[in-house]
């Protein structure tokens, strides 16, 4: 094989594609690292990468594929793994690319724990969600969506409910049989991002490659859900292999 290409996934902040992998991760632990990308510059036709683990470490490369997620970590109320610093998009728009959709931010209605989680479909079916005066929140038709557990269309409608509530200061509540928990909406997923073509081909900077949720891919409602980003971070993956690969081996 021709030249030389590495992937890692960090340890520290685990995400939902982190989770996913947890299976492949037990048979295999070596593409784990504590290493994180801080900063990248183009210069001619390779990128200068400065890598911080224990030590700080600068490589040269002809190829860089950004695979760094969304940035719900940047909100305050958020259920993926909160950043301290989230530096890939400025780091793009400094070596010439464009970072789009900033405002499609999927919230969903119903997070709990501060926001870090969520209650899922089966989840919410088992119980009711009830305002500070323990009457339903949501109209029969709404209530029975969320009992059918057929209510993922009607996320705006079902935010907007919650968001009249929480504004006026009141807090609202999902109550079932073994537990009472505070609802605080929260930002689940981000579908904006570093603008790139749909094989992650970054728009203005030749050699670099952006894929699954970093990459910008529609708006929130015409776009990815919740649902199938992770199936499209995957595909996205093994398009950017094939290209590489392609390339690597006419090269
Ligand atoms: C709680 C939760 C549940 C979800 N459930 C589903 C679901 O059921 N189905 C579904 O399809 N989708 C789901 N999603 C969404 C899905 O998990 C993500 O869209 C998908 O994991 C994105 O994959 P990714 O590889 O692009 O990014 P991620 O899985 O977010 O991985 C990006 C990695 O890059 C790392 N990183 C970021 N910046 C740097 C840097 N500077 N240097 C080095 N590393 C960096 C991050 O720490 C992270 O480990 C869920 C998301 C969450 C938060």
């Amino acid at each position: 094989m021709k030249g030389g290409a590495f992937g890692f996934i960090p340890i520290e902040r685990t995400t939902g594609g982190y989770a996913l992998l947890k299976k492949l991760l037990a048979s295999n632990n070596q593409i784990l690292t504590k290493t994180s990308l801080i900063d990248f510059q183009k210069v001619n036709d390779r990128f200068l990468i400065s890598l911080q683990g224990e030590k700080e470490h600068v490589l040269s490369v002809k190829k860089l594929v950004l695979a760094t997620g969304g940035y719900g970590g940047k909100f305050e109320c958020t259920d993926n793994f909160r950043y301290s610093s989230y530096v890939i998009q400025d780091l793009v728009i400094k070596n010439g690319g464009n970072v789009k959709n900033k405002d499609s931010i999927f919230i969903h209605p119903f997070g709990y724990n501060k926001g870090k989680k969520i209650l899922i479909g089966i989840e919410s079916m088992a119980g009711e969600f009830l305002d500070s005066k323990d009457e339903f929140l949501f109209e029969e038709r709404l209530r029975k969506m969320i009992k059918e557990n057929n209510y993922h269309e009607s996320f705006s409608e079902i935010l907007e409910r919650v968001n009249r509530i929480t504004s006026k200061g009141e807090k609202i509540y999902f109550v079932d049989s073994k537990r009472k928990l505070e609802i605080k909406p929260t930002v689940h997923y981000t579908g904006g991002g570093i603008d790139a073509d749909e094989f992650g081909r970054v728009y203005g900077i030749e050699g670099l490659f952006a894929i699954g949720e970093c990459r910008a891919d529609g708006s929130r409602n015409g776009g990815r859900l919740p649902g199938y980003a992770f199936t499209s971070a995957i595909v996205d993956g093994k398009n950017i292999a094939s290209i590489l690969a392609r390339e690597l081996y006419s090269a």
